[in-house]
């Protein structure tokens, strides 16, 4: 028996850093957005005594007990995980701040218990999903949710209507707790945008959303190619925003071809990674399932 599931990315339509606490966490308001840049996890049902395999078809991303889904086969099937077999494809870029890891954990919670029947309820997989990393319960069910507290407080939102993205990002990385110690030595933190979002999302106007998006890390990531990137988004009339901690960025596009004329001057640009995605109101979830 096959499962494959269809694991869309997110990206922050507003990430405010709210604070910190005594024991070191952040704290944010942020309304995270799922969007249809996709990774593909394959799950097949093997031997109850055959050990569990992962491999994955993009180099550098590790196939052993680093991987998170691997870490999550563990905590549904126990230390010495039987029974799946695993393959990744990978569309979703690393160190982007699109949430590919945590999708992929979210996509592993509900595809091997589907497949192998286990009889874990939605409240336990959620538990489970908590302990596993701060973004991958908002992946279970995806769409438009505010996410608050140091993440784990989800209060899903009404879908948006579709709407396009352009995202890019460079061939650096950056480095999320820089990020937030770069935010720490701030003399003044930067204005806030999620409640002006909650109320642009009301309008259900695309261009009045993108208008009112902002992330907090814009205003301490200065990476040259994600420089590059914002001049070239603003010459087409889009408004760039980082998403997560970077380093992906992401536009709005409402006016028709703007999306791919920004996209093919990106591309000329030498970006590794650029695309046009829709935002879609759903999570990690079962594309095919077949009995062979
Ligand atoms: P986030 O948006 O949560 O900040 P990220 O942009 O840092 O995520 P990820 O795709 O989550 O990017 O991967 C970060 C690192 O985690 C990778 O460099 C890789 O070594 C490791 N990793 C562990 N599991 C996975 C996985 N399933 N897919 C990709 N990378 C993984």
């Amino acid at each position: 028996m096959h499962i494959v599931m269809q694991i869309p990315a997110k990206v922050n339509l507003s990430l405010d850093i709210t604070g910190k606490r005594p024991d070191g966490y952040h704290t944010l308001r942020s309304v995270f957005q799922t969007v249809g840049v996709f990774d593909r996890l394959t799950l097949t049902k093997t031997g109850a005594d055959t050990p569990l395999s992962l491999s994955c078809d993009t180099e550098g991303v590790p196939c052993d007990a680093r991987n998170l889904v691997w870490k999550t086969a563990v905590c549904l099937l126990g230390e010495n995980p039987c029974g799946v077999a695993m393959h990744l494809e990978k569309g979703i870029p690393a160190q982007a701040g699109m949430g590919g890891g945590s999708a992929d954990c979210a996509a592993a919670l509900l595809g091997i218990r589907a497949l192998l029947g286990l009889d874990v309820s939605d409240k336990a997989l959620h538990g489970f999903a908590a302990r596993l990393g701060a973004d991958v319960p908002f992946f279970l069910a995806g769409g438009t949710v505010l996410c608050e507290g140091i993440g784990e407080l989800l209060t899903p939102l009404p879908d948006i209507p579709e709407c396009t993205l352009l995202l890019a990002k460079g061939s650096e990385g950056v480095s999320t707790p820089e990020g937030y110690r770069a935010l720490d030595r701030l003399a003044s933190p930067p204005a806030d945008d999620t409640d002006n979002l909650l109320r642009a999302l009301e309008t259900r106007d695309p261009a009045s959303i993108f208008a009112a998006c902002g992330n907090h890390f814009d205003a301490v990531t200065d990476l040259p190619e994600i420089q590059r990137i914002r001049s070239i988004m603003r010459a087409h009339g889009i408004r760039p925003v980082l998403s997560g901690s970077g380093a992906a960025v992401f536009g709005g596009c409402t006016e028709p071809g703007q999306a791919e004329k920004c996209a093919e001057a990106l591309r000329q640009a030498g970006l590794p990674f650029v695309r046009i995605a829709k935002t879609v109101p759903f999570g990690a979830r079962i594309e095919t399932e077949s009995e062979q």
